[in-house]
């Protein structure tokens, strides 16, 4: 089969989807699944549908074309603040965009009457991740705003933790975030419907003992593709972390010294050579490199340890192994080595459809950081 290539098996996908819109439907808490870290794969996004998301999000407008082109006609929201100059596309294809500056906002405006359209605006408030939003102080006069604007409706807020910073959202936030969306109700009389109260980073909050206030929606990208909770690295209790694997095709193995001799170039040094301490080690070189994935979020098969990358090839310490030219090595994904694989050309996806094999989740044991089941 061809190599390098990202295997996805859309069973695993559509049951952690299913887990989490179940666990957080019994706290009031409905599910968005966030698309941007397949690209807006259309089955991975019918897999997140077909756990019952009740609808979609993607940061690129790419993505949700591609979406739109494969029949996903779920609502879609854009999760990054439109850029100016796509505000027709977006207006055309999403029917929800996150914004923190006006001047976007009237824009968006403008061009949804001219398209004979309402789209819905919900604002993202500035709570501590120092990335995009509006500070709180600001927030009513940007509402206020909002719902001046014809071509526009205010859907709701939201707030983004953990992902500029390591800051995970605590009660105390995501009260003030209930609070903030009374306060907006109070000072332009709208309704506010939603109130997002970030991603995967809010699962530990959500599905904890304490009241949810005024929060109705997660957007969750990582915990439904991989079962991870972004806070902590760990697994999340219950779901699936492996319906995404890697598979890169090994062109060289042989042993090699952990270390080289040095070569000297300078003169001054001709009369000394440090030769090779014999400590050889087999190593496999992978047709993949940093130019189609994060190769600092790749988990080798045990026993086996990255030595490094370049743009095009991986080296990994295979230990005792000595692997055969041509055989594939399955490889582990982060986050970030899923965005990166998923969006590299020269790496293929295959899909597999249907359940898992044995049609159960892994228990994850006592390390697992949130209960689910
Ligand atoms: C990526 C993203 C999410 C999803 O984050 P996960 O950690 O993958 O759940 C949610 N909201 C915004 C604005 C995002 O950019």
């Amino acid at each position: 089969m061809i190599a390098p290539r990202v295997e996805i098996d859309l069973g695993k996908i559509t049951q952690n989807a299913r887990c989490l819109v179940r666990r957080l439907g019994a706290r009031g808490i409905s599910v968005t699944g966030v698309t941007k870290a397949v690209c807006g794969h259309p089955d991975v996004a019918q897999a997140m549908l077909g756990g019952g998301v009740a609808g979609l999000a993607d940061a690129r407008v790419r993505n949700v074309t591609r979406m739109r082109a494969a029949g996903i006609a779920c609502p879609i929201s854009m999760i990054r603040a439109p850029m100016v100059h796509e505000t027709r596309d977006v207006i055309r294809c999403c029917d929800a965009s996150y914004n923190t500056e006006t001047g976007t906002i009237l824009k968006l405006g403008s061009v949804a009457r001219k398209e004979g359209t309402e789209h819905h605006v919900v604002l993202n408030v500035e709570m501590g991740d120092l990335r995009d939003g509006i500070m709180p102080e600001d927030l009513n006069d940007v509402a206020l705003l909002v719902v001046a604007t014809p071509g526009v409706a205010l859907k709701g807020i939201a707030a983004n933790f953990a992902c500029m910073g390591d800051v995970a959202p605590t009660a105390w936030d995501m009260a003030k975030l209930s609070r903030l969306a009374d306060q907006v109700e109070g000072a332009c009389g709208s309704n506010v419907a939603l109130v997002s109260g970030g991603g995967s980073a809010n699962l530990a909050w959500a599905l904890g003992d304490g009241a949810t206030g005024r929060i109705n929606s997660l957007r969750l990208g990582e915990a439904i593709l991989l079962g991870i909770d972004p806070v902590s690295g760990l697994p999340i209790n219950g779901l699936h972390t492996d319906a995404f694997a890697l598979f890169a095709e090994v062109i060289e193995a042989r042993p090699k010294p952990s270390s080289m001799p040095m070569r000297p170039s300078a003169p001054k040094y001709g009369k000394l050579e440090l030769v090779s301490n014999g400590d050889q080690r087999h190593r496999a070189v992978l047709a993949i490199g940093q130019q189609d994935t994060d190769v600092s979020g790749l988990r080798f098969p045990s026993g086996f340890g990255c030595i490094g990358a370049t743009s095009d090839h991986t080296i990994v310490d295979t230990g005792r192994a000595d692997l055969s030219v041509g055989s594939e090595m399955k490889i582990g994904m982060s986050y970030s080595a899923l965005m990166r694989a998923m969006s590299a050309p020269d790496v293929e996806k295959v899909v597999r459809h249907g359940l898992p094999v044995n049609g159960t989740v892994t228990d994850t044991g006592p390390q697992s950081l949130l209960r689910l089941v």
